[in-house]
């Protein structure tokens, strides 16, 4: 038996080595369960599972927590419209959700905290930004201070963002719905005050309910500490979502970075738009899975770069298949140990699917069968 080492395997992501030397934590930013699940939702959880499948084949400890956002005022309103308490109508939008990432292979994750099992959480989080002289209480909601009267730049600039598209993004994520008393537009609520049939918890300010990005902080620093090595989800929660995540928990516990890597996976579009329910565009993964296997689908969102926005067709979908039973026929054939060997180099250099799958077509035999594997194509 040889004692000679191999040097650990480095991933690399966005561009960066990120080196583990514990557990690899990630953290997915999950659903709110409010409506069925979509393509452009099951994008990103497939990603994730994907880089979680990578890192544990080559050998790293990996933790992966996906939360539900099961506290919002968007499924509050949708549970009041068909006339159902908001928990229960979360618990069966939940189960659907669960139906079709299991459908989809996506692997349960370690860790799926709730948003109203950390209210006491999100109650401290407040209390500690409140302390920390990074967040100011009106009318018993709590605002965290994005303005920027604590370093001299607003959390806009502090994340590359030009005022204008920050202030609109703001707008589109529940901007419409503010409480009163900001004093500045980028001040968002970490603690909102509930009126009459909003859901309520007590809290120091009187009973109310958490902010959504503060409802994230809250579930990452209860399930891991104070910081994480790769926080991902869709592109579009890059501002203001988990801006003001990563800023309230740095303000909160003084340690930075928050997250030592981000992943935003790319928007899936339909005709150049992107889904939305008010558009009526969704794309919706039952669907899909009633006419084709769940590995092509898992195939067309995964022959891509992660990070890129891509238009959904069914002719590409169609491609998918066939490239699916072309990835199998490989598999059959008899391969050699070089295309094997560069399978995972190739996952673990920024998840490059594309370059792995060519190896995969190109070599045959068990570089094929590895790329199935990992993938989680089988
Ligand atoms: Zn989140």
């Amino acid at each position: 038996m040889s004692h000679d080492l191999l040097p650990p395997a480095v991933l690399r992501l966005g561009g960066r080595p990120l080196p583990m030397v514990g557990p690899l934590r990630l953290y997915a930013c999950g659903v709110t369960p409010y409506a069925v699940t979509h393509l452009g939702h099951a994008a990103t959880f497939v990603w994730v599972d994907v880089l979680a499948r990578v890192a544990r084949h080559a050998s790293m400890d990996v933790v992966v927590t996906r939360n539900v956002t099961d506290v919002d005022d968007v499924l509050t309103e949708a549970a009041r419209k068909v006339n159902t308490p908001y928990d229960e109508y979360a618990a069966m939008q939940q189960y659907r959700f669960d139906h079709d990432m299991s459908a989809l292979a996506v692997r349960r994750p370690d860790h799926e905290p709730r948003a109203h099992r950390h209210i006491g959480s999100v109650v401290r989080l407040a209390q500690a930004l409140l302390d920390a002289g990074r967040a100011y209480e009106v009318d018993g909601t709590v605002f965290f201070d994005g303005s920027g009267g604590f370093d001299g730049s607003d959390i806009a600039a502090a994340h590359g963002w030009e005022r204008a598209a920050a202030l609109a993004a703001i707008e589109e994520f529940g901007g419409d719905d503010l409480p009163a008393g900001q004093r500045d537009p980028f001040d968002l609520p970490v603690w909102r005050a509930s009126g009459e049939g909003d859901p309520a918890w007590p809290s120091p300010w009187g009973a109310g309910r958490p902010g959504w990005h503060a409802e994230c902080t809250a579930m990452v620093l209860d399930t891991y500490g104070s910081s994480i090595d790769v926080h991902a989800g869709g592109r579009d929660l890059a501002f203001p979502h988990h801006a003001y995540e990563a800023a309230q928990a740095e303000a909160a516990t003084g340690v930075a970075p928050f997250a030592r890597s981000w992943m935003h996976v790319g928007t899936v579009r339909v005709n150049g738009e992107k889904m939305a329910k008010s558009t009526g565009n969704l794309v919706l993964v039952e669907d899909l899975l009633a006419q084709h296997r769940a590995a092509a689908v898992r195939l067309l969102i995964l022959d891509r770069a992660w990070a890129d926005d891509w238009d959904y067709s069914p002719a590409d979908l169609a491609a998918a298949e066939g490239r699916l039973d072309a990835l199998y026929a490989a598999a059959g054939r008899r391969g050699d140990d070089a295309g094997e060997a560069a399978i995972v180099p190739a996952l673990l250099d920024d998840l490059d699917v594309r370059r792995a799958l060519g190896i995969a077509m190109e070599s045959g035999g068990s570089a094929a069968r590895t790329a199935v594997h990992v993938l989680g194509l089988g």
